[in-house]
């Protein structure tokens, strides 16, 4: 089992619905000559068809993780993944919740919080990620909206041990805006302190990430690492965020 809370920082390459076995061979040519310092927690996220080949291509100093995974843990649910077959597939974590899921495909909190559940019996640690739309963040609601996701989502009786968190502002995600460092830092001290059962937890920063910002948000003193989208799809430009 991983110890989440042994490392500095955790930093998250989600692929979304890209990759190939061709892509998969050049990149871990070049992430594998990266030396990843064993503080940093480095997990790629690769679509669930290419899990295995994955594991099979990386260094062994990171870990898999997949983009999504089912609420049931079998039966008649064509196209679902459960997280026993994650398990099977080497997959240590997971990320659930993720806007695109949530906007696209329907995802409820109470949906994040079943998969996160059954994620958490076969020792997948779920990375469950909150955020607020461009529209919350004008009228002055992240606070409240992330309260909520944070509370509905999060199973009841899990610890810091089991659950990292990714704050990731909608309109951050692939648009080349973030807050300001400021806005990323409040914010966190705002998820680490506001809502009492989740203080210890990992929080990372997801929205926009790249080489040339991650040091400066993961050395904030409330952010605990980032989830990368766009950026994590380059070898050269996800190892430098490795090594921020
Ligand atoms: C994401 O996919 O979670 C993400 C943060 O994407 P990007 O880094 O491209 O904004």
């Amino acid at each position: 089992m991983i110890e989440i809370n042994k490392y500095d920082k955790i930093i998250v390459a989600n692929w979304k619905l890209n990759g190939s076995f061709a892509f998969i061979k050049d990149y871990f040519k070049t992430l594998n000559s990266t030396t990843i310092n064993s503080n940093v927690c480095g997990i790629i996220c690769p679509p669930s068809s290419y899990l295995q080949n994955c594991y099979l291509n990386m260094d062994k100093s990171l870990f898999l993780g997949s983009q999504d995974c089912s609420n049931y843990k079998n039966g008649a649910y064509t196209g679902d993944i459960s997280s026993a077959m994650l398990k099977d597939n080497d997959c240590k974590f997971c990320i659930v919740g993720h806007s695109e899921r949530r906007q696209l495909f329907s995802q409820k909190n109470i949906d994040i919080m079943e998969k996160s559940n059954n994620l958490i019996q076969e020792g997948i640690k779920p990375i469950i990620c909150i955020g607020e739309t461009l529209e919350e963040k004008k009228n002055g609601n992240t606070e409240e909206i992330l309260k909520e996701q944070v509370i509905n989502s999060i199973p009841d009786n899990s610890s810091n041990c089991d659950i990292i968190i990714a704050y990731e502002p909608i309109w951050a995600i692939g648009t080349g805006l973030t807050p300001s460092i400021d806005e990323i830092n409040k914010i966190h001290y705002f998820l680490k302190t506001g809502i009492e059962k989740y203080q210890n937890f990992k929080i990372l920063y997801g929205g926009s990430v790249k080489s040339n910002n991650s040091s400066e948000i993961m050395n904030l003193d409330y952010v605990d690492g980032v989830l990368v989208g766009g950026s994590s799809l380059d070898p050269v430009e996800f190892s430098k965020i490795l090594n921020a």
